[in-house]
């Protein structure tokens, strides 16, 4: 097990992701099938989030992992939390048909391991290779899986996401959410409402087409959300991506809480209540280490990419070294006393137990906060590992930093400079407490990707 990078042909971070009909096909869904079920013979477990292109994607998929011996589960509709969940407790494998964030048009899938995380790099790579080279090994008639449907074992999740905090913590809170039609629709409202939370909802039917909103839950898609939670005094909105592995907060006046510091605020009541270790990527901002370090806490940097938290975490706790919690500064929140991968109820849960321990709103909580001032920018780069060269060369004096792309670490400022995986990008992250620093070394960096 590894938190480095590794390359791979046809899955990213976060598994296969391709708009339908083009590159996510049912045919390279019955592949997948077909590989993950010659890889992992077993009980495996497939759920899906709300895209039209759902059905006739998990049935391929189904087919693939039928055909080579497995034992099908279908949970239906849930988000990928649930589904990692049900597969930690119950299963040998799992798949999620989903594409996350991505508009409607596209769709994915996401393979899960036994004890609940997403394929590494190198599991992914066995996969892969299996798929290029039709390498299956499909089972006679007499020994082909089973399919059992079991749209209810997703209430184990709600309910282990309820017993996370203590009970009746959501009483006297009002929360608005917002789904934005995902898989989400039902597990979260349901979970709030057993908290004791006053619970309305927007974008809470399920639908692929995704009417009210796009599934990247950005601060302009939430305008009505914002209007909703101000229209009901509500104490917080809640927004969640389409496989609701993520959620994003907006406070009682409706503004949009930036989702580091949404990191920052919970990594602060996490590491008061227990000394350990916070893990986050190289690209998080400063106001999270700060705040884990305030409250005595360490935090340990990794590539940027949830699964490279969630196996550090995994590898740190190996280790023996206790680890609290784990993030990416995208509202994806990872609880190791829960499971080892994002999960949005469990972050939306947290978030109204934060509220139910403070006489002061979440704006002030907010406000609160170190301020430190963020560019995030990317810029095309026909060969981007010259503009990394020049980068490495430019500031050779300086500490740097290879977890992932090359880290510039001053006492006043820090920068990531990452080449994009799968495009001719350099994406460049600069922060410092002083617009002025950051500026000044953003400016720096630029001049250097023009020589590149
Ligand atoms: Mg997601």
């Amino acid at each position: 097990m590894s938190s480095r990078k590794i390359k791979k042909r046809l899955f990213g971070t976060n598994g296969v992701r391709g708009i339908v009909g083009r590159d996510m096909t049912p045919e390279l869904a019955l592949s997948i099938g077909l590989a993950l079920g010659s890889l992992r013979k077993g009980r495996i477990a497939v759920g899906r989030d709300t895209r039209t292109s759902g059905p006739a994607l998990a049935s391929a998929l189904k087919a693939g992992l039928l055909a080579t011996g497995c034992d099908v589960t279908d949970c239906g509709i849930l988000p990928t939390p649930a589904l990692q969940y049900l597969v930690m407790k119950h299963f040998d494998a799992g798949a999620v048909i989903t594409a996350s964030h991505n508009p409607p048009e596209y769709n994915g899938v996401k393979v899960i391991e036994p004890d609940g995380t997403e394929m590494g790099d190198e599991e992914t790579i066995l996969l892969e290779d299996r798929i290029f080279s039709r390498n299956f090994t499909t089972t006679p008639w007499n020994d082909t899986g089973s399919e059992h449907v079991a749209p209810a074992l997703v209430h184990e999740y709600i309910d282990a996401v309820v017993r996370h905090v203590p009970g009746g913590i959501g009483e006297g809170c009002t929360v608005v959410v917002d789904p934005g039609s995902g898989a989400a629709c039902f597990t979260t409202p349901a979970i709030l409402t057993r908290l004791g939370c006053r619970v309305y909802t927007i974008n809470s039917q399920m639908d692929g087409r995704f009417p009210g909103r796009l599934p990247e839950p950005s601060a302009d898609g939430l305008a009505p959300l914002g209007d909703l939670v101000r229209a009901t005094g509500a104490d917080l909105g809640i927004a969640h991506d389409g496989d609701a592995d993520r959620a994003v907060f907006l406070d009682e006046n409706g503004r949009f809480i930036e989702e580091n510091c949404e990191f920052a605020l919970i990594a602060d009541r996490v590491c008061r209540e227990r000394k350990g270790t916070v893990v986050a990527p190289v690209s998080t901002s400063l106001v999270v280490e700060t705040m884990v370090r305030r409250n005595g806490g360490k935090i340990h940097y990794t590539p940027v990419g949830s699964i490279y938290v969630a196996r550090t975490m995994r590898m740190l706790e190996a280790d023996g070294i206790p680890v609290v919690l784990g993030g990416e500064g995208n509202g994806g929140i990872i609880y190791p006393s829960h499971q080892f991968c994002r999960d949005g109820g469990l972050t939306a849960a947290m978030v109204v137990a934060i509220l139910a321990g403070e006489s002061r709103p979440l704006s002030v909580l907010a406000d609160e906060l170190p301020r430190f001032h963020l560019i995030k920018d990317k810029f095309s780069a026909d060969t981007p590992e010259l503009v990394m060269k020049t980068i490495e060369a430019s500031f050779a004096g300086e500490i740097l930093d290879r977890t992932d792309g090359i880290r510039i670490n001053r006492p006043d400022a820090w920068a990531l400079v990452r080449p994009s995986g799968t495009e001719p990008l350099v994406r460049v992250i600069v922060e410092s407490a002083e617009r002025k620093t950051a500026e000044q070394l953003f400016t720096e960096i630029m001049q250097c990707i023009q020589k590149g």
